[in-house]
């Protein structure tokens, strides 16, 4: 473990991180705040102007996003672009727009004013909401709110266009209009105050694959503009106020882990077998479409966990069969003949909800979450299963149900499985006959009856990010319990070991696509586990991969035997750490820094 502080003089925010990678730059804050408008009374004579200039802003902000929705397009693809429809509808909207000119009339005050005022009015009662969709569509209001205000004032917002030097961009939160053009522009990373790993700017930087770091609390009122920073967003650092030693350190670590990852992309046509032989798949997880790109640059022997909410966010429909077919087809054609394993809707918890899931809950990782939602909700099932299915003649589709907590649950998606095929059988739609069913392992019931489970099954993939939060009471999102979120917990371990029994006492396959999977220090543990199978996002295969292959799964097995007899997770961390920094110090040098 590298501590920075033996290195030379730094400052630094610890967050969480958002893509892997390493990248220092001049920080550009970006000005995600609405700018302060007063209000002022205006005459009748001016009442007129005022409504032209605000619809005047209306049409150039649309102008603006069509813009960039159509390079969106070009660059990244339909599912990248579509995310600018719901700000495209809002400028539609009649509350905002009559209802900002009918006060402008009515209450005889400045345009600016009127829209900030309606505005509130539109988001107050959605704010209150607990529902991560609601929330969404919250902040997509008032990212066009401010743009139309910076219109309206006459303000030209800090523009990331035509920079001369590459930056790091820093922001409280950054909206998908802001992600969506940094490609072009020298954003060579960046850091948001909030957000976490599903965040929408989480899964953009990685799909740019560009470092981030999500959860900087403090970091644009700390650093200040045009200021050097480094974000280290393997490890989840913002590095600031640092002396030329550290200059240096990281200068040396960039061009390590390029060099580093270079060296592991040679071997990312190679097997994952260990050096006794024993043979893992390597999946890619997914959350859109296009990533399957860099799953397949990266080695990835299938998507090992396709994350179907993401076509499902930031609108105000639900996406239509054929919509998810194409995105289904698309992602299942790429990969051919590798395996794509297709999970069904799995929203609730902290992830966006579709549209109608806007129940506040009190406990939503309790609640209205995965299969749950999906058997309430029968229509929006069987069209997503459909789609799944004629998907499935382009290729090798694997479907997989979140969250089961029961048999009755698996029984019922099998049986809404089969109306799905009924239904596409009876309208002469084609699909494979044979398509293999599994399920998320992620609540301790489903662990505790997991034979039972694996006898209905033709697979199972531990979901280890819930797994750990249900088992030990915590949830995976509240800083203030996160001290007791441990992967490495004598339950966990033990409830890992007991799921791969049960799957080979059934003789079904067993796989993990949690974040663990991706944790370089995890990686022996789940080889002598006896996984089949690991899943976890591309950036992180090459590294899992060379584990793999310089482990012995004999070796592995006797680390868990030994790791299975500690009493305690931080037991379990250290003797894993010591055992890590040994075998593969190259990847130690990447990892450990605090
Ligand atoms: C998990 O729970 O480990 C998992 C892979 O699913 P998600 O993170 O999407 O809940
Ligand atoms: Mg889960």
């Amino acid at each position: 473990m590298i501590d920075l502080r033996d290195v030379g003089e730094a400052q630094i925010i610890e967050g969480i991180p958002a893509s892997p990678g390493v990248v220092v730059g001049k920080a550009f804050i970006l000005d995600t705040e609405r700018p302060h408008v007063e209000q002022e009374r205006i005459s009748p004579e001016e009442m007129q102007e005022e409504i032209e200039n605000f619809t005047t802003a209306i049409d150039e902000t649309r102008r603006e996003l069509l813009k960039l929705r159509s390079g969106l397009e070009q660059e990244l693809g339909e599912t990248h672009a579509r995310i600018f429809d719901a700000h495209l509808m809002i400028l539609e909207d009649s509350t905002v727009v009559e209802g900002t000119v009918r006060r402008i009339r009515e209450e005889g005050i400045n345009a600016a004013f009127a829209l900030t005022e309606t505005i509130g009015h539109v988001t107050k009662a959605m704010e209150r909401t607990r529902d991560e969709y609601l929330r969404e569509r919250v902040y997509d209001i008032k990212d066009i709110e401010r743009r139309l205000l910076m219109r309206l004032l006459g303000r030209k917002a800090r523009s990331l266009k035509n920079l001369e030097d590459d930056v790091i961009v820093l922001a409280q939160e950054l909206a998908p209009t802001h992600t969506a053009s940094m490609h072009r522009e020298r954003v060579v990373g960046f850091g948001t105050e909030v957000g976490g790993r599903t965040s929408h700017a989480a899964i953009m930087a990685r799909s740019l694959e560009i470092p981030a770091v999500v959860g900087l609390h403090g970091a644009t009122d700390i650093i200040r503009q045009g200021e050097t920073v480094i974000i280290d967003g393997t490890v989840g650092l913002l590095v600031y106020r640092f002396d030329s030693a550290i200059l240096d350190y990281y200068a040396e670590r960039k061009r390590k882990l390029a060099e580093f990852e270079q060296e592991l992309l040679t071997y990312k046509d190679y097997p994952a077998v260990t050096k006794d032989g024993r043979k893992f798949e390597l999946g890619a997880n997914i959350e859109i479409p296009d990533e399957v790109t860099s799953a397949l640059s990266h080695g990835a022997e299938g998507i090992g966990l396709f994350r179907t909410e993401y076509l499902f966010i930031a609108r105000d429909d639900l996406p239509s069969e054929d919509e998810q077919y194409e995105a289904y087809r698309d992602v299942v054609k790429a990969m051919a003949p590798s395996p794509v394993v297709i999970r069904t809707l799995d929203v609730g918890g902290d992830k966006f909800g579709p549209h109608g899931a806007a129940e506040r809950e009190a406990n939503p990782f309790l609640g209205w979450r995965g299969i749950r939602y999906s058997l309430s909700h029968p229509d929006l099932f069987i069209k997503q299963l459909k789609a799944i299915l004629r998907a499935s003649v382009h290729g090798n589709v694997q479907i997989m149900f979140p969250m089961i907590s029961s048999l009755q649950e698996v029984w019922d998606a099998k049986q809404v499985l089969e109306a799905a095929r009924q239904e596409l059988t009876v309208t002469g739609r084609e699909f494979a006959p044979d398509i293999d069913v599994g399920i998320m392992v992620e609540t301790p019931a489903a662990v505790a009856i997991a034979e039972i489970l694996a006898a209905e099954v033709d697979f199972f993939s531990i979901g280890s990010n819930d797994l750990v939060q249900y088992t030990l009471a915590v949830d995976r999102g509240n800083d203030r319990v996160a001290y007791l979120y441990d992967q490495y917990h004598p339950a966990i371990l033990k409830l890992i070991s007991e799921t791969v029994r049960a799957a080979k006492r059934q003789r079904k396959w067993v796989g993990l696509c949690g974040e663990m999977a991706g944790d370089p220090l995890s990686v022996l543990l789940l080889i002598g586990f006896g996984l089949n199978k690991l899943s976890t996002s591309p950036l992180m295969l090459p590294e899992v991969k060379s584990i793999v292959r310089a482990s012995s799964y004999s070796y592995a097995r006797k680390v868990v035997q030994r790791a299975m007899s500690m009493k305690t997770g931080p037991e379990v961390r250290r003797y894993l750490e010591t055992i890590f920094t040994k075998r593969f110090p190259e990847i130690s040098a990447t990892e450990m820094i605090t």
